[in-house]
Parts: structure tokens; sequence; C-alpha cells
């Protein structure tokens, strides 16, 4: 964990861009609260195929106008041509935007996953830096439990590799809530010389359907004794609540004594259970 003790530990929330007019209004509250925080930067995700391309490139907009903070666009590969991200990619420098999180995207199933003209996030990375230089500060995503298509973790970790060897600048992770998983995971991109800050993704838990369906999606594990009791508490929303508030805190606290590098909120646009574990935290004071 050493190379990540030297980074200066910055947090920052990631929002999904909204389809009606009631989830733009309620994203502006959101960003509006969390803004207050002065967090590093905000996020904004993008559906893969280009789904939300003009949706993520508007609410990114209007979310770095109304909080005057940072906003990064989220932009995957898979299932756009190299001209449309090439148009997106000058779109977003030509509008003051200085950071992107890379990534390749999931087609919804059925439509297969190496459509497009690039292949990996490690493809897009090198496109970005052959378009833009240094302009871009470059986040990719990391799998401490490792990503679920993945062969082997060696080569997820050689991918991860390939990334950052591309020009990526940081990695966010995927959520999870094993320390150790993390640890190891850092200690083995040590080993690999891979010196880049890798933020730990926070998912607050707050409903045991969503939690478990969107973990069965992404690989990411949720412990029995965490799953247990949500479970037998899946109509207790306040009992969740107050719950995960506690599990993720102690979560944060102890990567935190660990050296990690920061935190980015999956905020999926609610404002309260990100920003309470941001108070207990006191993360506007680090
Ligand atoms: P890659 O790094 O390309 O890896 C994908 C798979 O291919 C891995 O199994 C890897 O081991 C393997 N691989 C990579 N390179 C090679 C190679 N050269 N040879 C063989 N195998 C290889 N999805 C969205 O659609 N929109 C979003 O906005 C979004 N935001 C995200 C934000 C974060 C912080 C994270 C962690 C994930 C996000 N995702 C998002 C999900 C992500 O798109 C999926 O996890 C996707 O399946 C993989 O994307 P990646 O960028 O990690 O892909």
């Amino acid at each position: 964990m050493e190379s990540q003790k030297k980074y200066t530990p910055r947090f920052s929330f990631e929002f999904f861009p909204p389809k009606t007019d009631v989830g733009i209004n309620k994203l502006k509250q959101v960003s509006e609260t969390l803004g207050q925080q002065n967090p590093a930067f905000f996020s904004v995700t993008y559906g893969a195929g280009g789904s939300t391309r003009d949706r993520t490139f508007e609410t990114v907009a209007s979310v770095k106008e109304i909080t005057g903070i940072a906003t990064a666009p989220h932009l995957s590969c898979v299932g756009d041509t190299r001209e449309q991200l090439r148009e997106l990619i000058h779109q977003y420098k030509d509008n003051g935007i200085n950071r992107i999180v890379t990534l390749r995207g999931d087609l919804p199933s059925g439509m297969g996953a190496s459509l497009g003209e690039l292949k990996y996030a490690s493809d897009l990375v090198a496109f970005i830096r052959e378009e833009t230089g240094d302009h871009f500060h470059l986040e990719v995503a990391a799998y401490p439990e490792m990503h679920p298509q993945a062969t082997s973790m060696d080569a997820d970790l050689k991918a991860f590799k390939a990334k950052v060897d591309a020009g990526a600048s940081s990695a966010i992770t995927q959520y999870f809530y094993n320390v150790d998983a993390y640890k190891f995971f850092v200690d083995s991109c040590e080993k690999m010389g891979i010196d880049i800050p890798i933020v730990v993704g926070i998912m607050p838990i707050t409903n045991h359907d969503k939690l478990m369906r969107f973990s069965n999606m992404c690989g990411a594990e949720v412990p029995r004794w965490i799953r247990t009791r949500i479970e037998s508490h899946a109509t207790d929303l306040d009992y969740i609540t107050k719950f995960g508030e506690e599990v993720v805190t102690n979560l944060c606290e102890q990567l935190l004594e660990l050296g990690a590098p920061g935190f980015h909120f999956y905020t999926l646009n609610q404002a309260e259970p990100s920003l309470s574990i941001w108070k207990n935290l006191n993360l506007s004071d680090i």
C-alpha cells in the first residue's frame, strides 16, 4: 500500500444523466447540496453505445454551471465509432472539460461486447491521448475483486496495467465491502510497477434488492454478514439506511487508515446516503 500514501486524498461524487424533468430538477438540488461539500469533482455516467450521448453532455454542462465544480463525463468505447468518439472528445475539450472517466462499457445483453472500433478501455485511453495529448486527466476503472468477464486475476491485472501504460492518470475502483480485496489488489499493482492513485468507489447501502441486483451485474461481492442482515430487514428501509451508513463509514475509516487516496461516491442521484458518510468522516476537512 506504500505507493498510495504519497497521494493527497481526493473525494468526488458520481451521477447518472436523468431522463425526465422531475429527474433533472432533483439532480439540480442534489448537486447543489453535494457541491457545498466542495468535492474534487462530479462525474456523469455514459450509456454504452452512445445511448446517453446528448444527455451526458448536457448533464455535465448543467452540473458544472449550477455548482461551479469541475464535472467529468464518463465515456465508453463499446458500440461507438472512432469518429463519434473523436467528435465528443473535442466537444468536451472545447467546453473546458479536463477530466474523463474512460471505459469500455457494457452493451445491453444480447448485443455482444465487441461492437465498435475500439475494443478495450486501454484502446480508448490511447485514442484520447493521440487526439488531445495531455489535455485530459484520464480516470480508468479498477476491479479489486476482478472484472466479471476476466479469465483470471492475473489477466485482469495485465489489462489494468495496459490502461496505465496507455496513459491513464488515476483509477476508480468498482465498489467492494472487503478491505483485503483492495489491499491485495494495490499490492499486486505495486509489484507490477503500476503507480497511479487507485481511488475507492463507494456504494452506500440503502436498499437490499437494488444492491443485490447491481452487485450480481457488476461482480461485486456483498459479504454474507451484510447480506443476511439487510435481507432479513428488506422492507425496513430505515434499518438498512442506518446499518448501511455504519458499515460503509467503518469501511471508509479502515481504507483511509490504510492509505487509500480518496473515495468516489456512487450516489445514484441521491444526496443523503453519500452525504451522511461524507460528514461522518469529515471529508471536507481532509
Ligand atoms: P476494460 O478495462 O477494457 O476491461 C474489460 C474486460 O476486458 C476485463 O475483463 C479485462 O480483463 C479484459 N481486457 C482488457 N484488455 C484486454 C486485452 N488487451 N486482452 C484481453 N482482455 C482484456 N459502464 C458504462 O456503461 N457507463 C459508465 O458510465 C460506467 N462508469 C463506470 C465507472 C467506474 C468507476 C467503474 C468501475 C465502472 C463503470 N462502468 C460504466 C462499468 C464498465 O463499463 C464495465 O465494468 C465494463 O464491463 C468494463 O469496462 P472497463 O473500462 O473496465 O473495460
